[in-house]
C-alpha cells in the first residue's frame, strides 16, 4: 500500500503531480512519500502493541536526514551499522538510549563515538569485538550495554546475497559458542549484557524462518537463564519482505501477531529492526527516457538513471516495477531498460514488456525508497540524484542533487597547489 497513485491519467505523489516534480528539480529524482513511510511505520510498530517493544528502523535502507527525523517523531529508534549512520541519526534528534548498533567491523573509533553519545547497546559479532569494546569502554571510565549476535542457522530462502543467518554466514556467533561467549561477557568489567540478538537476513517473503529462530533463540535464552545470566532484550533484527513484483510477504499484522503470540508468557522487551518494510515502497525513482535503440537482437530503452543510482537489479537481479508517468495506452513491445553506464550490467529492467515510449518521456521505477539512494555511487562520474519528500501538498528538498563541483570538491586541493 503506497500513496504513489494514477489520477486523471498522471502519477501523483500524494497530492503533487510527479511530471511537476521531475520538471523542477531534474532526474534522476527520487521521490518519497512522508505518508506511506508514517503508515507503515504505523503499521508495523503497531503490530507488536502486545509487548514491550522498540521499533528501530534500518539506517542502512534509508539514511537520508529528513526521513529519519520523520520516523524519529513517530516514534521509531535506528538500527545502525557505521559511526556515520551513527552521526546520521544524532543529526536526526534520534534518542541515543533508542539507538542499536549491529555489524561485523566496528572499529574503535566508532566504539568510542557510540559509548559517549550512550546508545541502548551493541550487537556484538564475534570475540575479538567483545574484547575491544571491554577495552574501550574501560579506557573511557564506562560500561558498554551488548547483546551478542546468534547465528541460528535458518535458511530463510532469500536470495544468497541477502541472507545473513545461515553456517556459512559472516555475520554472528555460532549458537554452542554463545554461551561461553555470554560467560566472559558476564565476567568483563565494562560489560553488562543486556540482550540477545539476531537478524538472520532480508526480503524474507514467509514467516517460518523468524519462528525457527525465535524457537532457537528461546531455547538458548533458557540455558542463559539457567546458567544464571538475565537479559532484558530480546532482538529480532529485520528481514521482513515486501511485494516487489509477484511477492505475497505476510502482512506486518500477521507477522507481529505470530511473533508476539511466541513470546507470550517472557517478560522480555523486543526490539526489531525493520528497513526495507518500512521505506522500501515509501520511494520511487524517476527517469527519463534519452533514447530507444533497436539492434537485430533487442530493444532498449535508454534512461538517465543508472546503476550507480539505483544498484539493486544489477547486484541482485532485483525486480523493480517500472511505469509511465503519464500512460499514453500504447501497445507494448519487450525490452531492456538500462542506463548510460559503460557496464552491461548496467540494467534497470530486462526482458520487460513496457509500452513504446518516445525520448523525452518520464518513467517511474517503484519500490526505490530502500536500498536504493543509500546504495548510489558516482560511478562515471555521475552526479547523485536529488531526494525529494513529498507530505500531503507540501514539498521538501531533502537533499540537493550534487553538482560537478560536488564531484571534485575533495580533489581540487591537489591541482590547484
Ligand atoms: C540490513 C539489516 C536490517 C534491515 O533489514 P531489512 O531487510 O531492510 O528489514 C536489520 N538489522 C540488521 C543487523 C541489518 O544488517
Amino acid at each position: 500500500m503506497h500513496y504513489f497513485e494514477y489520477k486523471n491519467g498522471e502519477l501523483y505523489a500524494e497530492n503533487v503531480k510527479v511530471a511537476d516534480l521531475a520538471a523542477t528539480y531534474g532526474t534522476p529524482l527520487y521521490v518519497y512519500s512522508a505518508a506511506t513511510l508514517r503508515r507503515h511505520f504505523e503499521a508495523f510498530d503497531s503490530a507488536f502493541e502486545g509487548i514491550e517493544h522498540i521499533t528501530c528502523f534500518s539506517v542502512k535502507a534509508n539514511s537520508n536526514l529528513k526521513l529519519l527525523q520523520l520516523l524519529g517523531e513517530q516514534g521509531a529508534g535506528m538500527d545502525i551499522v557505521s559511526g556515520g549512520e551513527l552521526f546520521r541519526a544524532l543529526k536526526a534528534g534520534i534518542p541515543a538510549d533508542k539507538i542499536v548498533y549491529s555489524g561485523v567491523g566496528k572499529r574503535t573509533e566508532e566504539i568510542e563515538e557510540a559509548l559517549l553519545a550512550g546508545i541502548l547497546m551493541f550487537n556484538v559479532e564475534s570475540m575479538g569485538e567483545l574484547e575491544r569494546i571491554n577495552a574501550v569502554a574501560k579506557d573511557l571510565g564506562k560500561v558498554a550495554r551488548i547483546s551478542l549476535r546468534i547465528n541460528p542457522d535458518v535458511d530463510p530462502k532469500t536470495h544468497p546475497y541477502i541472507s545473513t543467518g545461515m553456517k556459512k554466514n559472516k555475520f554472528g556467533l555460532d549458537i554452542e559458542q554463545s554461551l561461553l561467549a555470554y560467560k566472559a561477557a558476564a565476567e568483563m568489567e565494562a560489560i553488562e549484557p543486556i540482550g540477545i540478538d539476531c537478524h538472520i537476513g532480508s526480503q524474507l517473503t514467509t514467516i517460518e524462518p523468524f519462528l525457527e529462530a525465535l524457537d532457537k533463540i528461546m531455547a538458548f535464552h533458557k540455558r542463559l537463564t539457567e546458567a544464571g545470566i538475565t537479559v532484558k532484550y530480546l532482538d529480532l533484527g529485520g528481514g521482513l519482505g515486501i511485494p516487489y513484483d509477484a511477492e505475497e510477504p505476510p502482512h506486518p499484522t500477521e507477522f507481529g501477531k505470530a511473533i508476539t503470540d511466541a513470546l507470550a508468557g517472557t517478560d522480555l522487551t523486543l526490539i526489531l529492526e525493520p528497513g526495507r518494510v518500512i521505506a522500501g515502497n515509501s520511494g520511487i525513482l524517476v527517469t527519463n527516457v534519452v533514447y530507444t535503440k533497436t539492434t537485430p537482437s533487442k530493444h532498449f530503452v535508454i534512461v538517465d538513471s543508472a546503476m550507480n543510482d539505483l544498484a539493486r537489479p544489477s547486484l541482485y537481479g532485483s525486480y523493480h516495477l517500472i511505469s509511465e508517468v503519464a500512460p499514453k495506452g500504447r501497445p507494448e513491445k519487450n525490452v531492456d531498460v538500462v542506463g548510460p553506464i559503460c557496464e552491461s550490467t548496467d540494467f534497470l529492467a530486462r526482458d520487460r514488456d513496457l509500452p513504446d515510449v518516445e525520448p523525452g518521456e518520464l518513467l517511474a521505477v517503484f519500490s526505490a525508497g530502500a536500498y536504493g539512494f543509500t546504495m548510489s555511487s558516482n560511478y562515471n562520474s555521475r552526479a547523485r540524484a536529488a531526494e525529494i519528500i513529498v507530505d500531503g501538498d507540501k514539498v521538501i528538498v531533502a537533499r540537493k542533487r550534487e553538482t560537478y563541483r560536488d564531484l571534485v570538491e575533495l580533489e581540487l586541493e591537489s591541482i590547484e597547489g
